[in-house]
């Protein structure tokens, strides 16, 4: 919801536009687009992105954030609940992994033959020097798979 909807950009006045006209616009080009040859796969993630952003297309993305501004903001006001990060609830749980030795064993990071700096591999015993010509994963929350294994 919070992306830029690229077609939204290819049309004129797209702001001033009322929602109904927005949609079928919008709705116009995406159908162009489908039309266009690509590979499954990438015709696939299409698809599935069309299809998750389509209850949004008739908003331009300040109407969108606002949105979430304001939701945010009224679950913000909820006095019995308490909202969580996606690191914050990782630190809860990281110590809850099986180690054996002070090693971390019971959670991995794939990085293929990527070198990575994040505390997962540190604490795995992965992590090598770091060539600097190479990427590396520094951020823990990248896009790479994991495995876990709670205790
Ligand atoms: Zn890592």
């Amino acid at each position: 919801m919070l992306r830029h909807y690229p077609e939204q950009k290819h049309i004129p006045d797209f702001e001033a536009m009322d929602r109904s006209s927005r949609k079928k616009t919008v709705m116009g080009i995406r159908a162009m687009n489908l039309g266009r040859p690509r590979p499954n796969n990438k015709q696939k993630e299409l698809l599935k992105n069309y299809r998750k952003t389509l209850p949004y297309v008739h908003l331009t993305y300040d109407e969108r954030k606002e949105f979430v501004k304001s939701l945010m903001s009224l679950v913000g006001d909820w006095e019995d609940s308490r909202l969580f990060g996606e690191a914050e609830l990782f630190d809860l749980i990281y110590e809850r992994f099986d180690r054996h030795k002070r090693k971390l064993v019971g959670l991995r990071h794939y990085t293929g033959i990527q070198n990575c700096l994040c505390r997962v591999c540190r604490d795995h015993g992965r992590y090598k020097a770091v060539r600097p010509d190479r990427q590396t994963n520094r951020d823990f929350h990248s896009n790479a798979f994991w495995s876990a294994a709670l205790i």
